[in-house]
């Protein structure tokens, strides 16, 4: 079968783009891992309707929904390789499957790096956090610190203040005297000496312990790690990249188009800013961009 949109990532961007091309009754091959990047955390927050709910819970009932449309597939396999092939897109699957499609929509998000700092990567999407405006709410008031990763880090640091006093982990590192101003400027307290890892009971966060043995009393760590493509499938198909402060994004227009014909992005992978709300709003605007393609041709 030649499926309309193949869609490589079934979370956030890819089912949102899956529902409203199986609405638009189009035939759609999802293709999933099942490996959402909040996937760490029991609540997602700042989504309409749908705050404080479990991310986890939130794809199962988006699933449950696309899948009453009978013109979609959802496939729970990884892909591993895709070409064009006399003018269809050949997605190859891990269980030695293909897939064959018009349109190709990469999804496939994002995964952080995280800093190797022994209790860290236990009490990430916990107590361990990235984003103030997903999370930050929850610790207000509380003792807020911002572990130094990189130039960004001063930039969280002057923000955190907005939830709870906050302490900026230099770490081995330096400030200039612009950055040690905008701190003191924001109340933020700076702590000079290397982390040596992170303390407290289950998930939760009790101190950060320090290279000369104390430990610092803290509920939240913010971090700013870097991240990577899930998969290289944009770099194969030939789809241009730009370097953002902390990892790539796939180039797209407005429509979500990239620069190979008939291949669109959408969510994590297309952006510096990640929410649920942009994720979910790129799969809308990549599904009309497809639809249209599909009702009036690509333009080529
Ligand atoms: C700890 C944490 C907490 C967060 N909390 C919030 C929050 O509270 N509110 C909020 O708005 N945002 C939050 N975010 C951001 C949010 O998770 C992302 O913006 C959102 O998940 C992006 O959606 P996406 O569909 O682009 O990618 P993802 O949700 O990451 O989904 C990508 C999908 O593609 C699949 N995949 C990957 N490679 C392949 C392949 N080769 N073949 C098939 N499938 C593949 C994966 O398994 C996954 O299901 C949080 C992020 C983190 C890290």
């Amino acid at each position: 079968m030649q499926y309309d949109a193949i869609i490589i990532g079934g979370s956030f961007a890819g089912l949102s783009a899956a529902l409203y091309l199986a609405r638009a009754r189009r035939s759609v091959c999802v293709l999933d891992t099942r490996k959402p990047r909040n996937r760490f955390a029991r609540a997602s927050h700042g989504f309409f309707a749908q705050d404080g709910s479990d991310p986890l819970i939130m794809l199962d009932n988006m699933r449950r929904q696309v899948e009453t449309y009978p013109t979609l597939r959802i496939l729970e396999e990884a892909a591993t390789d895709a070409r064009r092939e006399d003018g269809r897109f050949s997605v190859n699957l891990a269980n030695g499957e293909t897939v064959i499609g018009i349109n190709l929509l990469l999804a496939f998000g994002i995964r952080d790096l995280l800093p190797e700092l022994p209790g860290l990567a236990e009490r990430w999407g916990h107590s361990v956090l990235h984003c103030p405006y997903c999370h930050g709410y929850e610790f207000s008031g509380r003792r807020l610190g911002v572990l130094n990763m990189s130039p960004m880090s001063v930039h969280q640091a002057c923000l955190i203040p907005e939830w709870g006093p906050t302490t900026f982990f230099l770490n081995g590192g330096t400030l200039n005297a612009q950055a040690t101003a905008d701190l003191e400027q924001r109340g933020v307290t700076i702590e000079t000496v290397a982390v040596e890892g992170l303390v407290g009971e289950g998930r939760n966060l009790s101190a950060i312990r320090l290279a000369d043995g104390r430990e610092k009393p803290l509920d939240a760590l913010f971090i700013g790690p870097s991240y990577r493509f899930n998969s290289d499938l944009a770099e194969r198909l030939g789809c241009a990249t730009e370097a953002g402060p902390l990892g790539s994004m796939i180039t797209v227009d407005e429509m979500k188009a990239t620069n190979v014909r008939e291949v669109y992005a959408a969510g994590d992978v297309t952006r510096m800013g990640h929410t649920v709300t942009f994720a979910c709003a790129d799969g809308v605007m990549a599904a009309l961009a497809i639809h249209r393609s599909l009702v009036f041709g690509s333009g080529e």
